[in-house]
């Protein structure tokens, strides 16, 4: 059965033929876009002229997100800009430390048995003039209830007095990089990077095995990925126990799921050598809509919550360099197995140092074992400078860059991180493009809110929040920026073959558009609205999801 849809434009991403007025599908695949009487030769068909007015582009790629989105909603939302929850309420942003703990207080009365946690999220006190929510603050929400709350960057958790005191954090003599200490010589309720957030969040609402197997959290995140035009979105850092294989196997497999998901599986508790095994095994566990197999690494923390690793000369204010999460050896060791399996490794570095140090291991291990084509990616990247871009192109690395920064966090990039000129060549995708290393861009949802199109709207405009022009030099067009949403993120997935452009043999998966991204004005192009998605031929309404 064939069904040839009409759209008031098709933007295809095929070199070949950039633009149609129709496409026709069968068993969920492409069969080919162009006009209508080209496509009749395939057959007999029904035309469906439901997306006349619309235009449809290929369905958007999400490269680096988590499915926590949307499990995170059912916290109290902490952030400082407005943002939209899956079912379409806006949520009012949090201008001050007493705004958050108004809003925390009114969420602690709601909830009736006084043992279950307080949990909040997306918090940034580095919009707070230098203050930060201590546990003494969380303490007047609740001195009972434990109490935490995640931090936009995912690097840093604050939980009160009670909360430190489940985890046997609340006690002197700890000496711990990720624990910073009070007057009193106890922790002040921060705690940075995954050695020093686990104890606690389990004792808080933050338990990631938990949070892994977590099935209306899993179909909530689909709702948003239908809203902001998305059909394939990874869950980049999932631990994976085999029950969350199994419910996320289920409910991905249903015909009414509308998002193919790519999880990766996050290196935390267990030896390289078993990461890469556990990856293997579950490489053949993968669907259609369930793409397992890939590992994920963390070398450094994050730039605004000054626990990334920078090179010299360090943070711009002097602040003390951030926080590694792995060593060299256990970074070396990882990729040579990945590269003797084909495993995909995509690696999280923020700071320039930790970029430095996954070039310096995948260098020396490559000597030792080259691997053609091993799509090697690094996560954010945000800081690398040219020099590190000509290496990741000669080593065969990707990128995986984080625009949405400029829009959250650039003013105090400039003021406060890492200072004006570095904060101008912060998540350099041009350089990358001039460079020749392949380019995908990123949300890392919940971190900043899913939405491509957003995100392909920083990389070419580079606003700030304060509206400065943060990088004029490393803004790309809106065809190279539209090409890393789709073409360019399933590229670094190894899934370029089979999605990211309206073709013969493709999935057929589209954006349905009611705006045209590329005649619409490029300030403008965040507001492009998406009226839903198709997935392998199957149709998803943004109005009804
Ligand atoms: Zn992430």
């Amino acid at each position: 059965m064939i069904t040839v849809f009409e759209a008031r434009r098709i933007l295809t991403m095929n070199p070949a033929r950039p633009v149609a007025t129709h496409v026709a599908v069968r068993d969920g695949r492409i069969l080919g876009a162009g006009n209508l009487e080209e496509l009749a030769g395939w057959g007999e068909y029904t035309l469906d002229r439901r997306f006349v007015d619309q235009v449809l582009m290929p369905g958007l790629v999400e490269g680096h997100s988590h499915v926590s989105e949307g499990v995170f909603w059912r916290a109290v939302y902490c952030g400082y800009f407005d943002r939209t929850d899956p079912d379409g309420r806006v949520w009012s942003g949090l201008q001050s430390i007493d705004a958050v703990l108004g809003r925390l207080a009114e969420a602690e009365r709601a909830i009736p048995d006084p043992a279950t946690p307080l949990s909040g999220w997306a918090l940034d006190p580095i919009y707070f003039d230098g203050a930060r929510l201590n546990r003494h603050h969380l303490d007047q929400v609740s001195a009972t209830r434990p109490i935490g709350i995640m931090h936009a960057s995912g690097h840093i958790l604050s939980v009160n007095t009670r909360g430190l005191e489940l985890a046997g954090l609340l006690r002197s003599g700890l000496a711990h990089p990720g624990v910073p200490l009070g007057a009193d010589g106890l922790p002040t309720g921060e705690l940075k990077g995954p050695d020093a957030m686990m104890p606690a969040g389990r004792h808080v609402g933050f338990n990631r095995e938990q949070q892994a197997g977590d099935e209306l959290g899993l179909r909530q995140f689909a709702r948003l990925c239908v809203r902001q035009g998305v059909t394939t979105a990874t869950d980049l850092a999932n631990l994976l126990p085999d029950d969350a294989v199994a419910m996320m196997s289920r409910v991905c497999a249903t015909p009414d799921f509308p998002v193919r998901v790519v999880s990766f599986r996050r290196a935390f508790g267990m030896t390289m050598p078993a990461l890469m095994e556990r990856a293997r095994t579950l490489r053949d566990r993968s669907i259609d809509q369930l793409r397992l197999g890939g590992a994920k690494l963390f070398v450094d923390g994050s730039i605004q919550g000054f626990s990334a690793r920078l090179r010299w000369p360090g943070y711009y204010r002097g602040e003390p360099n951030g926080l590694w999460y792995t060593t060299p050896e256990q970074l070396s060791e990882a990729l040579e197995l990945a590269l003797a399996d084909g495993t995909m490794v995509h690696i999280h570095t923020n700071g320039d140092e930790a970029t430095e140090l996954v070039l310096d291991c995948l260098e020396q291990v490559l000597r030792q074992r080259p691997g053609a084509d091993h799509r090697f990616t690094l996560q954010h990247c945000q800081l690398a400078d040219a020099a590190q871009f000509r290496r990741m192109k000669a080593l065969g690395l990707c990128v995986n860059l984080f625009p949405n920064h400029h829009f959250y966090w650039g003013d105090q990039h400039y003021a406060q991180t890492v200072g004006p000129e570095r904060a101008e060549r912060m998540n350099a995708c041009a350089t990358a493009l001039a460079t020749g290393v392949p380019l995908a861009i990123h949300s890392d949802a919940p971190v900043t809110p899913l939405g491509p199109l957003f995100t392909a709207w920083c990389a070419v405009n580079r606003l700030t929040a304060s509206g400065r022009v943060l990088g004029a030099d490393e803004r790309i067009s809106v065809p190279d920026a539209l090409r890393t949403i789709t073409l360019g993120a399933a590229y670094t997935l190894k899934l370029d073959g089979e999605i990211g452009s309206i073709e013969c043999g493709k999935r057929a998966d589209f954006a349905v558009l009611e705006d045209d991204p590329t005649t619409i004005a490029p300030e403008r192009l965040k507001d492009v609205r998406v009226r839903g998605t198709v997935l392998g031929g199957r149709i998803f309404d943004a109005r009804d999801i």
